[in-house]
């Protein structure tokens, strides 16, 4: 293997050549794979680490993804749907807080009250302007708005567009897998459930949001069941063809409510210890900031389940965006996607407080009042 990772650098770099450094295990070797990395982001991102405030609006959800805690028949799920002056609220914390965007995440839900219900949402958001209160308006705030990202699901490209309209600019939409076999096993594909769990209609939607202008995001599961690297190395050039603005990639984390989480549990489908899943998670950031220097990385949650500093590691692989949760604490805790589920009984202050303080000590800047994107 070439230390110097020069492969990266090779117009045609094949999926094998991808897969055999994702297989790499030498300590020295990978220190370097992620120092380079490190460095690629400091070169085209610079030092800075950008932030946007997760709200998690609901956890209805009209899917059934088998690997997902808050797929529809979960029957334990006591589910929730923020209020609009909650959202607001948040979204208001996240804008004085300096965070500069906020993502709207939740369930996938596509009836009408829902749509217009983002709609109207996004155009609210954007009014909002920093040190405004619930008495009133700030006549000398700094004309900073929020920008929005969306994270709601599959939706059609008519719903797309007009939430793109009312001024959400960012859309994240992960491809899962972009092995299709993958894709399919991880997905429920009899009866009605088939039809909402197609991959062609997700890469269409992703298509979709690319071609409406949306700053489109993607990503990925990491070491999911009958994963290979091979598929990884797939996953990262799928990324690069399509020409994706930012990706959100992290390791799967079994969710024991589940029918993969609990086949994954039962049969002892995971071949990968903990510290394994989060070091390929670090490779799979560190290769693909050498496949595509210019975009925003995401360092997400599930890292920090598999170890407390997994998201400041990934921010040393490349990384260079976190999402640090402005979630209401009444409902945050039945948002799971996965089990462990870290800093649930955290506010969105002592979460922010934390994380500036870890921040520091490693001398990363926070883009702070900055949207952060790339182009
Ligand atoms: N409903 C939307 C957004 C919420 S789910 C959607 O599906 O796009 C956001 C992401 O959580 C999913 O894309 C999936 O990759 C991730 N996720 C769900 N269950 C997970 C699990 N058990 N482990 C790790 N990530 C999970
Ligand atoms: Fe619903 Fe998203 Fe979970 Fe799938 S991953 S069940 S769409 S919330």
């Amino acid at each position: 293997m070439e230390s110097n990772f020069t492969i990266f650098n090779k117009q045609n770099v094949t999926a094998e050549e991808i897969a055999a450094v994702l297989r790499l295990k030498h300590r020295l070797v990978l220190d370097d794979l992620f120092s380079k990395a490190y460095e690629l982001k400091l070169k085209y991102r610079g030092p800075y680490v950008y932030f946007r405030g997760l709200i998690e609006i609901s956890n209805m959800c009209r899917k059934n993804c088998l690997y997902c805690g808050i797929r529809g028949a979960n029957e334990k799920v006591l589910r929730y749907e923020l209020t609009n002056n909650q959202v607001l609220e948040e979204a208001q914390f996240a804008l004085d807080a300096g965070y500069g965007s906020v993502v709207l995440q939740g369930g996938e839900r596509n009836h009408r009250a829902f749509t217009e219900r983002i709609t109207w949402l996004i155009k609210e958001i954007k009014k909002l302007r920093k040190g405004d209160t619930a008495a009133g308006k700030n006549p000398s705030s700094r004309d900073i708005s929020l920008g929005i990202t969306l994270s709601l699901g599959e939706q059609t490209k008519e719903v797309f567009q007009e939430w793109y309209d009312a001024g959400a600019h960012r859309y994240l939409l992960r491809i899962e897998s972009s092995t299709r076999e993958l894709y399919e096993k991880i997905h429920p594909q009899e009866g009605i459930n088939k039809e909402l769990h197609l991959y062609d209609k997700r890469l269409q939607a992703i298509m979709d949001l690319k071609s409406i202008g949306y700053r489109t995001g993607t990503g990925v599961m990491i070491g999911l069941p009958w994963q290979t690297y091979l598929d990884l190395a797939r996953d990262l050039l799928f990324f690069k063809e399509i020409g994706v603005d930012m990706v959100g990639m992290g390791p799967y984390i079994p969710h024991g409510d589940t029918p993969l989480g609990e086949q994954y549990l039962k049969e002892e489908l995971g071949e990968l210890s903990n510290d394994d899943k989060l070091l390929l998670s670090l490779k799979m950031i560190a290769v693909l900031r050498h496949l595509m220097p210019h975009i925003n990385i995401a360092a997400t949650t599930a890292l920090q389940v598999l170890a407390p500093n997994g998201r400041e590691r990934a921010l040393m692989a490349g990384a260079n965006i976190i999402m640090p949760n402005v979630t209401d604490l009444s409902v945050k805790g039945n948002y799971n996607l996965y089990d462990g589920k870290p800093g649930v009984h955290d506010d969105a202050g002592a979460t922010k407080n934390q994380l500036e303080k870890n921040l520091e000590n490693m001398g990363i800047p926070i883009g702070w009042d900055s949207l952060g994107d790339w182009r």
